[in-house]
């Protein structure tokens, strides 16, 4: 049973270091305390280390040049001219304050960013919606509202009399150009939507949406074909 109770208590070879243990039980040790040392109580070296990666910021970018939006879209460096600036890009080609004086620059938007919706047009001009209500179902902000109509047109049974958006409520998901059977509304602008002051002047008419392409440099056409010829629908004229 000694033994036992021995095995029990072995002395481990990790933990403090024990510079004694009690003869009446081995559980009551006495150990060696490890202190800090001076230089970790006061902090001061942390301190002068943090004060030196602060230093060593403020004159990146002070005195660090900063990119060109054409740079900045390209992905470029400023060519160092001077000795100084060619000692400092060694440890930064440019500082890390790499704004863009917006609105007299732009940064340019990557090429699958979603941008504002805009509704395409068909050939003659008209809208290419056929308010087939795919998108406001598919909808999960309930921001589009559609109140269809019949069209004039023989082959097409409806079209939007009002197609609104509320680009205030609109989560930029993109499930509305997915779910569209005919390219009709797409989010491929490149621009945002605008500052607004009125709630209201969110919302996004038909013929806003509409206008978003000519505004914006886009073809208002598509070249996806719409609609079927003859009883195959998969038959495409
Ligand atoms: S992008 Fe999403 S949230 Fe915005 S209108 Fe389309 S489906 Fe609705
Ligand atoms: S899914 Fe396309 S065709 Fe259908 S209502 Fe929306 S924009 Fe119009």
């Amino acid at each position: 049973m000694a033994s036992h109770a021995h095995d029990d208590h072995e002395p481990t070879t990790t933990g403090p270091k024990v510079l004694a243990t009690s003869t009446v039980s081995p559980k009551v040790r006495t150990i060696a305390v490890v202190r800090p040392s001076e230089q970790q109580v006061s902090y001061l070296a942390a301190t002068k280390a943090g004060l030196g990666i602060t230093l060593k910021h403020f004159a990146k970018n002070l005195f660090g040049r900063r990119r060109t939006v054409d740079q900045l879209n390209k992905g470029e460096h400023p060519v160092p001219t001077t000795a100084f600036q060619k000692a400092l890009s060694v440890v930064s080609p440019v500082n890390d304050i790499e704004t863009i004086q917006y609105p007299e620059e732009k940064a340019v938007y990557p090429e699958r960013f979603r941008g504002l919706h805009r509704l395409m047009q068909r050939d003659d001009g008209q809208v290419r919606c056929v308010a087939c209500m795919c998108c406001p179902t598919v909808c999960p902000a309930h921001c589009i509202t559609i109140i269809p109509e019949q069209s004039d047109d023989n082959g097409i049974e409806k079209r939007p009399a009002v197609f609104e958006i509320d680009e205030l409520r609109c989560v930029v998901c993109g499930l509305c150009v997915e779910a569209c059977p005919c390219d009709a509304i797409r989010m491929d602008s490149s621009t945002h939507a605008k500052p607004v002051e009125e709630r209201a002047d969110a919302v996004m008419t038909k013929e806003k949406l509409i206008a978003v392409s000519k505004e914006n440099g886009k073809n208002p056409t598509s070249i996806a074909t719409q609609g079927g010829v003859g009883p195959n629908w998969r038959e495409r004229g």
